[in-house]
């Protein structure tokens, strides 16, 4: 058995995360332990309890410890406006600017086949289920939702993603709609001012 298993084993775990090589999560581990086992033991705490508590809305595919998320209970939101994003962090650049007052589906990802994810790697299936759902208490047939806002990024896979999204709903009596051209191209909503968040909402074509 190696001398240093449990060190291996931590350098293993912190590889795991997004864009962490060998060098940083040695460093990481090294840092933790040698600096910060209270920090180590709160890691590993937080970690535990959010992989326990956190799943996702069963309606827009965001993180939530419940099973509908709190946009989504919201009676005062308008439920005929389905606002498409790819991850929490743009939703929440897109409530900041308080224009918009419909629910959100989070995809939680984008497609990029170059890295090989997919329609099925993405939250698409959810999406156009949840279009298609009628709303509650109304007659079969009658979606609730009347407008989809494609509001995922305007990056290569940002723009493949609605465009994927806007085909696959064409006859289906949604209107589709898109964030106009006032978001810079290449850029994440996330780090976009809120008032160009808000022009290209109004302007939304
Ligand atoms: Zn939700």
């Amino acid at each position: 058995m190696a001398e240093n298993q449990s060190l291996d084993l931590l350098v293993q775990a912190l590889r795991r995360l997004p864009g962490v090589g060998v060098k940083s999560a040695q460093r990481m581990a090294f840092h933790l332990l040698q600096h910060d086992r209270p920090g180590a033991l709160q890691l590993a705490k937080a970690l535990q309890l959010a992989t326990e508590q956190v799943q996702h809305c069963v309606l827009c595919h965001t993180f939530t410890e419940h099973d509908i998320c709190t946009t989504c209970s919201d009676a005062r939101r308008d439920r005929s406006q389905l606002c498409v994003v790819e991850n929490p962090a743009d939703q929440a650049a897109m409530e900041r600017t308080g224009a918009y007052k419909g629910l959100y589906f989070v995809l939680m990802g984008k497609l990029s086949p170059l890295d090989d994810v997919g329609p099925h790697d993405i939250g698409l299936q959810k999406l156009f289920d949840r279009i298609r759902a009628p709303a509650q208490g109304a007659d079969d047939a009658v979606p609730e939702v009347k407008e989809v806002i494609l509001a995922t990024n305007f990056t290569a896979e940002g723009e493949t993603t609605a465009h994927v999204i806007a085909q696959a709903l064409k006859g289906s009596g949604v209107q589709v709609t898109r964030l106009a051209r006032g978001v810079p191209v290449g850029s994440e909503l996330e780090y976009v001012d809120l008032g160009t968040i808000a022009h290209a909402l109004v302007d939304r074509r």
